[in-house]
């Protein structure tokens, strides 16, 4: 006879202020779960330096530490982790099991908690990687505290880039938005609020081409840009850049599998957590086009572990469930709190 698999009551799969705030919360509840936290777990927190808008830090704190302190606080409760990517899920569609795969091993799950954030799209030139956090920065709402009375350039023509723009030109002197176009793709009432700021100026139609750093340090100097029309280069000093052209939603191992919108954001039901699967619930930026904040992820996460301890208390295990090979019966009752 095969051996039964045990079926989580939760798996979690993300490792970012969302995910582990869903461990947090289906962990006390006692659903012991099970958190897929990717290789690079901490999401687009480990790439950031001082957090000072989260609330309850008043000294702020750094990134990567307030990760370390998440997961710490989700683990406390009794979270297991495995740190590595989901390969390939397989999601119920009638509220049967659903399946997560590290290569060919296969973990079984009630309830799936979709928490795989999203990263910041990037413009793939040098030194934009390399200066990342020592003047390139891709949060505008996050760094521009940092940037007072400094001169900086926001690189984007959309809303987030007016948004960024707007945001940091309340710290900085002065404020270039660069955009690859004439035209911005940005709403006429965000160009308008953009150019109402006495300090943004707009410079058109320019790519950036590299981010150079000062001369033996590693702190930007200026930005090389490069006229789209006409293939001339010239270096733009500037102390900080904000890249701002866009995200991209990390729902690559379930979009042919949950309903999404045209960009591969998550869709959930209005107030909820809800994908259109059963069982299956989707949190942070992986679903956020708009926030796109650790305290609002953080939100979504408890939002998320909540509907999933819901879903269990109010679906009872029964043969149409089938959650469990037969055999062990005793693994098919959710433990709640
Ligand atoms: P977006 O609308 O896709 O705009 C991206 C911008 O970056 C465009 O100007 C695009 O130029 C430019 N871009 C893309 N790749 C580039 C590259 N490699 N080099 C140079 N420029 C590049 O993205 P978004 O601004 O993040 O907005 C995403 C969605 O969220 C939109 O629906 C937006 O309305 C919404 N949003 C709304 C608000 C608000 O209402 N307050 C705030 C933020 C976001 P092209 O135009 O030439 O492609």
């Amino acid at each position: 006879m095969s051996e039964a698999k045990k079926v989580e009551n939760v798996i979690v799969v993300g490792g970012g202020p969302a995910g582990y705030t869903a461990a947090l919360y289906t962990a006390r509840a006692n659903l012991e779960p099970l958190v897929f936290e990717g290789f690079q777990w901490g999401g687009q927190l480990q790439n950031t330096t001082d957090v000072e808008n989260y609330p309850g830090y008043p000294e702020g704190i750094m990134g990567p530490e307030m990760m370390v302190q998440f997961r710490a606080q989700a683990e406390r409760f009794g979270t297991r982790f495995v740190t590595d990517d989901v390969d390939r899920v397989e999601l119920s569609d009638d509220g049967g099991v659903h399946r997560v795969f590290l290569g060919d091993e296969e973990h079984l799950a009630k309830t799936v908690i979709l928490a795989m954030g999203a990263e910041p799209r990037r413009l793939g030139v040098p030194g934009e990687l390399e200066l990342s956090g020592c003047g390139v920065s891709t949060c505008g709402v996050c760094d521009g505290a940092f940037f007072k009375g400094k001169k900086v350039i926001v690189i984007g023509g959309g809303d987030s880039a007016m948004e960024d723009a707007i945001f940091v030109s309340k710290y900085a002197s002065e404020l270039t938005i660069v955009n690859r176009r004439d035209e911005f793709r940005a709403s006429k009432i965000m160009q308008e609020r953009a150019r109402e700021q006495g300090n943004i100026e707009f410079k058109t139609p320019f790519v950036p081409e590299e981010f150079v750093a000062a001369e033996g340090a590693p702190k930007l100097d200026h930005v090389r840009l490069r006229n789209a029309e006409t293939g001339e280069t010239e270096d733009f000093a500037t102390e900080g850049a904000f890249v701002a052209i866009g995200h991209i939603p990390r729902s690559e191992v379930v979009v042919d599998l949950v309903d999404t919108d045209e960009d591969g954001y998550i869709l959930t039901k209005s107030g909820s957590t809800e994908t259109n699967l059963p069982g299956v619930f989707a949190v942070g930026d992986v679903v956020d086009r708009t926030y796109r904040q650790a305290v609002t992820a953080a939100g979504t996460g408890c939002m998320g572990a909540l509907d999933a301890e819901w879903y269990l208390r109010d679906t009872p295990p029964s043969p149409e469930a089938h959650w469990l090979p037969e055999g062990e019966p005793e693994a098919t009752a959710p433990k709640l709190a």
